[in-house]
């Protein structure tokens, strides 16, 4: 695996780099574009890596996955009365369905969907900022991690897209609490700072039927586990999931901060890094190393 992870960073060295940083939150802006990194967990807990995979980033939409998933234990199948389970084919902060489907945001990796989720979060929980980064540090292992408050708060003063998602389910009666607040406690969560390794091993147990083999414990049931995957593979990738689908083959999800987690169900979870994006959000770089990945060995799911 070592010697296949440095033939990788080689193959996509000339790529690291191109595309563009995320700049429509000022504090995000300001991160290297040259970083690559790559982690890959074994279900039995082996690390392999290469690059900068210890170095902590901004996680921005992956956290959507983690509050879905803290969002389910508490609400099971009621959460898709709120949201739905369908690709939006649009891009990740549009207005327009929202509008058509009467506040029903379409699934929970848009930002309207990720509102929701935070709302009912913010139902269950007295500080579900904390609720989140608790959940992360546990399922991680690393006791360490933290928000990056410059970003969270520069998010929060660019916040007029999210606002308005989030006003507008208010106006059809999906959302509950006040949306300044879980506004705020949204941002908190996507401007949390984990590196490869962390993410890789908090996702691991989307590769080992809900078990993590951090906690000892099942985070979810084995169903819920492929509703989870299911999603990732239809809607993990903004309006790109069916590129992603064709070129990697695996369910994954990605963030403006040049993050990707991808699920090899039954054998491993990876996570890359590399912050220049392409048109559609996604890391350049990573997207071509997972591609490079999965060909290499064969992982595609499909
Ligand atoms: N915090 C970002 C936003 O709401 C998330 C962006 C992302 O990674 O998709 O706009």
């Amino acid at each position: 695996m070592d010697s296949l992870l440095s033939q990788i960073l080689n193959d996509v060295k000339p790529l690291v780099g191109k595309g563009k940083v995320a700049d429509y939150i000022p504090a995000l802006s300001l991160v290297e574009a040259e970083k690559f990194g790559i982690a890959i967990c074994s279900n039995d807990g082996e690390i392999y890596k290469i690059g900068d995979a210890d170095l902590p980033f901004s996680i921005q939409s992956i956290s959507k996955v983690f509050s879905l998933i803290l969002a389910m234990e508490f609400y099971g199948d009621e959460i898709w009365t709120r949201v739905g389970h369908e690709p939006s084919g649009l891009p990740f902060n549009s207005l327009v369905q929202l509008e058509h489907e009467q506040g029903i945001p379409r699934n929970p990796f848009i930002n309207a969907g990720a509102l929701v989720v935070s709302d009912m979060n913010q139902s269950k929980f007295a500080a579900p900022d904390i609720a989140m980064r608790e959940f992360l540090k546990k399922l991680s292992g690393n006791y360490s991690i933290q928000v990056d408050k410059k970003i969270a708060d520069s998010e929060y003063e660019h916040r007029a897209r999210n606002a308005a998602a989030a006003y507008l389910m208010k106006s059809f009666n999906n959302f509950d609490n006040e949306v300044e607040d879980v506004l705020y406690n949204y941002f908190c969560n996507c401007a949390i700072k984990m590196s490869c390794v962390d993410l890789a091993k908090a996702a691991n147990f989307l590769a080992n039927k809900g078990f993590s083999f951090i906690t000892g414990k099942k985070v979810l049931t084995e169903n819920q586990t492929s509703q989870v995957n299911a999603l990732l593979a239809t809607s993990g990738l903004y309006d790109e999931a069916g590129s992603f689908a064709f070129r990697v083959g695996l369910p994954g999800k990605s963030g403006v901060g040049g993050g990707i987690v991808a699920i090899v169900p039954g054998q491993f979870s990876i996570c890359v890094w590399s912050p220049a994006l392409n048109e559609a959000g996604n890391s350049l770089a990573g997207m071509a190393a997972l591609e490079s990945l999965t060909k290499h060995i064969g992982w595609s799911v499909y």
